[in-house]
């Protein structure tokens, strides 16, 4: 994008939830340097739990309520405030695999008016390992996440939109993170006095709230039970 369009043509904007991972952090100061550019940081004061709590709900993979108020609104107001003629391409970072997010992205882009283009899932298809490899080739440190087998790198882990596999990982991996988030899940059921939560525990057939607590004793007992069956 910066040889094509050249550096004074060009932004980046970065939207901080606030809770990302210290690896991501340095990873926008690694980008900044080795591509001598500036990232904007945006943020819109709160996490995700604090949003949660202002809109009175808790974000689940079908609704994830963060998403559209710390980024999609986040971003949209900053377009209109710089560029209200909207002439401006925007350039969003999935892959090539991820074409749902894709389409539904440049059709909401589209009907208010802005161009968008996906440049790491243009042709020839680049898979994740040689997105990783390209970057280590330049030096850059890819953000721990990735290595330690999250899918995506966002929310430092913890996001509403992946599924308990992904939150077993977390708690394997950082319990503190873990901890933290399951009490502020907790906080947010008392406030709202409901049986609400991120994920959903569908065995035996019925669907019903999985509290991360929940999850957490499930996961540790299995965890107890299959370290004294060895
Ligand atoms: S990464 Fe997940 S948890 Fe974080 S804002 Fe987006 S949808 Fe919400």
């Amino acid at each position: 994008m910066l040889e094509k369009y050249g550096k004074e043509n060009v932004k980046f904007w970065f939207f901080d939830t606030l809770i990302e991972d210290e690896s991501l952090y340095r990873f926008l100061d690694q980008c900044e340097d080795f591509l001598g550019i500036t990232i904007e940081r945006f943020s819109d004061g709160r996490n995700f739990w604090e949003v949660f709590r202002d809109e009175r709900f808790i974000g689940n993979s079908r609704v994830p309520l963060c998403n559209r108020v710390l980024k999609r609104e986040l971003l949209e107001k900053k377009l209109k405030h710089e560029f209200p003629f909207n002439n401006v391409i925007l350039f969003l970072g999935y892959e090539y695999t991820e074409t749902d997010r894709m389409e539904k992205a440049k059709f909401k882009w589209n009907e208010k008016g802005y161009d968008v283009s996906f440049p790491l899932a243009s042709a020839p298809h680049q898979e994740k390992v040689d997105l990783i490899n390209k970057l280590q080739k330049y030096g850059l440190e890819i953000p721990r996440l990735y290595d330690l087998g999250f899918k995506h790198n966002n929310c430092g882990g913890a996001c509403v939109r992946a599924g308990i596999n992904q939150w077993q990982l977390l708690l394997e991996l950082f319990p503190e993170r873990y901890l933290w988030h399951e009490r502020q899940e907790q906080k947010i059921r008392n406030y709202l006095n409901k049986d609400v939560a991120i994920l959903r525990d569908r065995t035996g057939g019925v669907t019903k709230p999985l509290t991360l607590r929940k999850l957490r004793l499930r996961t540790n007992g299995k965890n107890f039970l299959e370290r004294g069956k060895k």
